[in-house]
């Protein structure tokens, strides 16, 4: 249907003004306004529905940002994200009728909200059209839809009036931190932490960083001397800071000298920072997970046996499967699906860690006969992780030096200041050997030959029938319901924002419902790598929007390996 001007659209206004909501849906359609169109892609059947969607699509001759469409992708994703946040502040006032605009945290994501092509810059809101019970407020819908909407282009999505300086600030910590990560890569180092860096944050549930001249002290970070590195970056230019290598890397310290709160930066290394965050100049390789121990997930068929063999009764490790996994179960399995995912640095904090996963001490080793212990802790393992399947690790434990032994590097956090005391450490663990005549006993029988070979894993989602619609809801930041099944994500610590968590709601509903056109479509009988390669390629091809069955405006990009940890946690999972 070919557009129509502004003055239709005030006209099926007046036309519908009081009468049921229903009829709202007569403003399906495209409009052009002076300096763009307005496309309403699908309205709300009633005021208490989700939110109905439209879209503003600018040519370059208005918006002006022809120049940054041409540019690279990161800078393009810094005006993305910039745009994202003026809409934002502008568009959604969280009355109870109006635009709606996903709120924007610390962390740089692709999303849906924004779309800058070398044709258009394309915005995407939701809008709650104004009702009177259930009838159709015909003016108040003509004030936003013709006053209010026009002024939000102007102020979110016209070059002219962004602040060009602040524009340019947000684009350069992207390429900055894209540069950063490619270095890694280069160098072999998992992560680097630039000096001056603000880790500290507000509070568990606040992001934003402790405000330097509150109450708390706040100590920016200094990097220790022998992992101190220097590096250049496009707009920052020389940058020093501490360069974690590959390999195992142990945070130790007292309590609450920042172990925690540092591992926690590392993690979210994975994202560019807003500037201003404090966290800016942090990169980890984007292969980091987060591992923690979760009592009652459920397993199915992973080979758990490198950490856990010979359970009671005969259970078999070498394709586990429960619905009610221990803290020790847990951790290992997360550990061996993670891998399968492709994971290439495991963050691990003692804070939420099963202790018997994690270690052994002397006097339970003289204990136990052979035998009696199923768990082959994760201490006489990660050195094979890495040796042999090139997977690193960065461990927090204050609470044990049983990991001196095998860290190559470890970092004392001593009142939020680093220091390198990986001598020291060695120089303990072997004056203890020399009294104690004890070593940890790598166990002789599987040390080589863990991690070298595992067998595929495939897996099924014909539990969760066929045809059917089924119901899939993102709940918040880590939650997904599943007809009536809740999937718990709180071990991706790295998913920051609940339009992340719609994105895995799209691509399982995608996965089951299976989808017309010209890409393939992912089969009920899967391997997790081969799957996440599909996915990975759809969405390289087609954005989010290739997952979903209409543009969704409040979508963000998820790694393949969040994909695997949700996919990972579906209850109805076989094996096939
Ligand atoms: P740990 O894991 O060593 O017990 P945490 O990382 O949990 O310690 O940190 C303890 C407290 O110190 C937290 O409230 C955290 O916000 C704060 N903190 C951490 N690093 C800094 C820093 N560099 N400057 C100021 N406060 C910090
Ligand atoms: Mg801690």
């Amino acid at each position: 249907m070919a557009p129509q001007s502004v003055e239709d659209l005030a006209g099926i206004l007046s036309r519908i003004d009081g009468r049921g909501y229903k009829a709202y849906k007569d403003l399906t359609g495209a409009y052009h306004y002076q300096r763009f169109t307005l496309h309403i892609d699908h309205v709300q059947a009633d005021p208490f529905a989700p939110p109905s969607r439209i879209r503003l699509t600018l040519n370059h001759d208005h918006s002006g940002f022809l120049e940054e469409a041409r540019q690279t992708k990161s800078r393009c994703l810094g005006v993305e994200d910039f745009l994202g946040r003026l809409l934002e502040r502008n568009a959604d006032r969280g009355e109870r009728f109006g635009f709606r605009v996903d709120r924007h945290g610390q962390q740089i994501m692709k999303r849906t909200v924004i779309q800058l092509s070398p044709a258009l810059l394309e915005a995407r809101l939701g809008v709650d059209l104004p009702a009177a019970g259930r009838r159709i407020m015909g003016a108040e819908a003509r004030r936003l839809l013709l006053e209010v909407l026009p002024q939000v282009v102007t102020r979110s999505l016209l070059k002219s009036s962004v602040d060009a300086e602040a524009l340019r600030r947000h684009q350069d910590v992207v390429e900055d931190h894209a540069t950063l990560s490619s270095l890694l890569a280069e160098h072999h180092w998992v992560s680097f932490v630039a000096d001056e860096t603000s880790l500290a944050r507000r509070a568990g549930h606040d992001d934003r960083p402790l405000p330097a001249d509150g109450d708390a002290p706040v100590v920016p970070f200094q990097s220790p001397a022998p992992l101190s590195a220097e590096v250049t970056l496009p707009h920052a230019g020389l940058v020093r800071g501490m360069a974690i290598p590959e390999g195992v890397t142990l945070l130790v310290g007292g309590g609450f000298h920042g172990k925690s709160t540092l591992l926690s930066a590392l993690s979210l290394g994975i994202y560019a920072h807003i500037p201003g965050d404090g966290r800016e100049q942090i990169a980890t390789v984007p292969e980091a997970v987060r591992i923690r121990s979760e009592e009652g997930r459920a397993v199915t068929g992973t080979d758990i046996s490198p950490f856990i063999d010979g359970l009671p009764f005969g259970i078999s490790t070498r394709d586990f499967t429960t619905q009610n996994a221990s803290g020790s179960t847990s951790q290992a399995a997360n550990i061996i699906e993670m891998m399968e995912a492709g994971a290439r640095l495991l963050l691990i904090d003692e804070d939420s860690s099963a202790t018997n996963f994690m270690i052994r001490d002397e006097m339970m080793r003289r204990l136990l006969r052979p035998g009696q212990e199923p768990i082959t802790p994760f201490l006489e393992r990660v050195r094979d992780l890495y040796d042999a399947r090139g997977v690193s690790t960065v461990l927090v434990m204050g609470g044990s030096g049983e990991y001196f032994r095998v860290a190559d590097h470890i970092i004392l956090m001593d009142q939020y200041r680093p220091r390198v005391v990986t001598d020291e450490c060695r120089e303990i663990a072997s004056t203890l050997d020399q009294s104690t005549g004890g070593k940890p006993g790598k166990d002789a029988a599987g040390a080589e030959k863990a991690f070298t070979k595992e067998k595929p894993r495939r897996l099924s989602l014909s539990g969760y029938g066929k045809g059917s619609r089924i119901k899939i809801k993102a709940v918040g930041t880590r939650r997904l319901v599943v007809d009536h099944e809740e999937v718990e994500l709180d071990s991706c610590e790295q998913l920051m924002s609940p339009a992340q968590v719609r994105t895995l709601a799209e691509t399982l509903t995608w996965w089951l419902e299976g989808k017309e056109g010209d890409l393939p479509s992912p089969s009920r009988c899967f391997e997790i790598p081969e799957a996440l390669k599909m996915w990975s390629g759809v969405v390289h091809q087609r954005g989010l929007d290739g997952l979903c069955r209409f543009r969704r405006s409040d979508l963000a990009m998820i790694r393949p390996l969040d994909l695997a940890v949700m996919l990972n946690r579906l209850r109805q999972l076989e094996l096939c």
